[in-house]
Order: C-alpha cells, then sequence, then structure tokens
C-alpha cells in the first residue's frame, strides 16, 4: 500500500536556486507502460540548473530530476518483466526531485542485489554519459590519447576510468591541486590545468593533438579544445558548464585539420531497451568487481534541494551529488 502524498520540490517559476521550495504533491498513478519508485537516491545534474534557471526552456511549475533509483511499488497494468519489491535505478525519468517518481519499464534499469543505494544512486546518469562517450560517440581503440575536461566531476572521474580500462592514454584538466589529485588517482596519465592546454596536449603527443577531446565546460574551452585535437581527431562538446558556445563556422575545421565536431546527448545513445541494458550491464558489472569507483561528493535532505544545486553550480564538488528523499 502506497501513501497519497508525498514531498517533492516545485519550482513556481524560472530563477536562482532559491525557487526549489518543498511541496505536498499526490503520489503519481503508473500508466499502463510505467512503475511507480519509491526513491533511495535522487541524483543532481547540471541540467537541472539549466531548467531551473530558464536557460533550458521547460513548464513551470517544474519539479526536477531526471534520474532517481529505488524500490517498484506499483507496476502498470501491460508491464511485464519488472515487479513490485525489485530495485531499479533510472536516468531517464521525470520528476525524481520526490519521494516517489514514475518511469517507463524500458528504462527501468535492474539494479544486482548489495549494492549500497548510494553508489547505485549516483551512477545512471553520469556513468551511461562516460559510457557512451568513450565506447559509442569515439569508440576509443588502446592507446589512443583521449583529453578530458572537468575530470575530477561526475562524468570526468567516471570517463577516466573507462578510458583506462579501454588502455587509452589519459589527458585530465581540472581547476584545482585537489581535483587534479583526484583525477590523477582515478588513473590518469598527465593533469593540467586550463591555461593554454592546447599547447600542452600537443607538447604531449610529439605535436599531433589528442585523437580525441572530451569537453563539457564549454565556453570557456572549445577554440581550446578544437586546438588540442589532432588532424582528423575528435572534439566532443557535451556540456557547457561555464555557458554555451557560441555557433562555430564550420569553415573553421577545414583550416584546422579536418576535425569532426560533435554535440552529443544521452537519448541519442540509449535508443532502446537493449542499448541502454547493454550500457548499463558493463558498469554494474565493473562496479559489482570492484572495477569502477562511484564516488558520491554530497548528500543532501529532499528540502536542501537549492543547497545542492548552489553547490554544483560553485565549482566546489567533487563526484555526484546526491538528494536523499
Ligand atoms: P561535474 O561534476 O563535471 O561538475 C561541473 C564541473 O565543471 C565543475 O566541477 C568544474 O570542474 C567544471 N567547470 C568548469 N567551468 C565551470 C564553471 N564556470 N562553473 C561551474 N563548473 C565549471 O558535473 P557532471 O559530471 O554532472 O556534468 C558534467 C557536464 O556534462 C555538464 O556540463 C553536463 O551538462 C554535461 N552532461 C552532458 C550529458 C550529455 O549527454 N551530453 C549528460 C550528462 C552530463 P573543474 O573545476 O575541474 O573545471
Amino acid at each position: 500500500m502506497t501513501e497519497k502524498t508525498m514531498q517533492a520540490i516545485v519550482a513556481q517559476e524560472p530563477g536562482g536556486p532559491e525557487v526549489l521550495r518543498l511541496s505536498e504533491l499526490p503520489v503519481p498513478t503508473p500508466g499502463p507502460h510505467e512503475v511507480l519508485v519509491r526513491s533511495e537516491a535522487t541524483g543532481v545534474n547540471f541540467i537541472e540548473t539549466y531548467q531551473r534557471s530558464g536557460v533550458y526552456p521547460v513548464d513551470f511549475p517544474f519539479t526536477p530530476g531526471t534520474e532517481g533509483s529505488g524500490e517498484i511499488v506499483a507496476v502498470g497494468s501491460e508491464v511485464t518483466g519488472l515487479r513490485t519489491g525489485q530495485r531499479v535505478a533510472t536516468a531517464e525519468a521525470t520528476r525524481t526531485y520526490a519521494q516517489h517518481f514514475l518511469v517507463e519499464a524500458d528504462k527501468a534499469l535492474p539494479v544486482p542485489d548489495g549494492l549500497d543505494p548510494q553508489t547505485v544512486g549516483a551512477l545512471p546518469l553520469q556513468g551511461l554519459t562516460a559510457h557512451y562517450l568513450v565506447r559509442s560517440t569515439v569508440a576509443v581503440q588502446p592507446g589512443q590519447t583521449a583529453v578530458i575536461t572537468a575530470a575530477s566531476g561526475g562524468v570526468g572521474g567516471l570517463a577516466i576510468q573507462l578510458l583506462k580500462r579501454i588502455g587509452a592514454t589519459v589527458i585530465a584538466l581540472t581547476s584545482t591541486p585537489e581535483k587534479a589529485e583526484t583525477a590523477r588517482r582515478l588513473g590518469a596519465d598527465h593533469v593540467l590545468g586550463y591555461e593554454g592546454f592546447a599547447e600542452q596536449v600537443r607538447d604531449l603527443t610529439d605535436g599531433a593533438g589528442a585523437d580525441v577531446v572530451y569537453d563539457s565546460v564549454g565556453r570557456t574551452t572549445f577554440d581550446e579544445s578544437l586546438a588540442a585535437t589532432r588532424v582528423r581527431g575528435t572534439t566532443v562538446l557535451f556540456g557547457g558548464s561555464s555557458g554555451q558556445v557560441p555557433p562555430l563556422d564550420l569553415q573553421r575545421l577545414n583550416s584546422s585539420g579536418a576535425l569532426f565536431v560533435t554535440r552529443p546527448s544521452l537519448a541519442y545513445y540509449t535508443r532502446d531497451r537493449e542499448e541502454r541494458t547493454w550500457r548499463w550491464g558493463e558498469l554494474m558489472d565493473a562496479v559489482v568487481a570492484g572495477q569502477l569507483e562511484v564516488r558520491v561528493g554530497g548528500t543532501y535532505p529532499l528540502a536542501d534541494a537549492a543547497a545542492a544545486h548552489r553547490d554544483l553550480a560553485s565549482r566546489a564538488t567533487q563526484g555526484k551529488l546526491l538528494l536523499l528523499p
């Protein structure tokens, strides 16, 4: 028997973190192809700060959240293969800043027994992202060189580890000595600051540049990322933590090494249940085998979602921030 009401975060209008307020809402009812999950951990992600502030348009009143994990407490009439009591995680739900959330059955990822809720809750969005970036956006090969920005961050720290498992050389970019230390501990071969990094990447690659540069910082790094990429290499812009990159004149690619540039998004790399469960299965296997460290950088009561947003935007955090409803 589930409760009738629940606590959830609601923003009535776009604005700063203070618009995220705790409210009482009805517990939603699953549609035929959905399951209802009682949340154990809610992932806080950069996209929610863009949505909250109005950079990415959403309808208000707005309950943020795409990521969550917990126990299934109700199952839609057409759902097969999932049952109440089972633990699942997802990167592709909506309104997960709440004690309960709905997720399409196809987007509910199975969780092996025995894993602690925070590890499970910290992995879906950043893990699936790191996985598709290094396995599919560019299928990185052993011996290739990859640069990753915000390397001690959530996606960055996982990407370092996945790249090292492939056998790539990893050049990590971070902004402080503490973050540099984290990147080194996670396996980065070289750790640089952001200032003039393209030239340093060229120095480390006999003048060639990196096979792939993964750039989530965006506005303040993108030009250097292009300059750090080798001839016919790929610059992957996958975020805008410092702001969005202005429009790119494609003619620049002609004069700077016939580069490939892509701006991927998770939804296009989890296109069906098969692709999603392949990526998740590999991540879970690595976690269970103790080969993938999932770092939780901070936990907050649901009511303190605003503080989590402030901390994420402050650039001071490392690893995943979680709300514990
Ligand atoms: P992070 O843990 O990476 O946190 C953001 C990091 O960005 C900071 O710690 C900081 O690291 C760096 N940064 C650089 N400049 C700034 C700035 N001006 N303000 C704040 N941070 C800055 O977050 P996530 O791992 O959750 O996400 C990383 C990025 O990936 C985000 O941009 C997000 O939107 C994107 N993303 C994209 C997805 C996709 O499919 N395209 C999916 C998931 C996330 P440092 O100090 O070391 O520079």
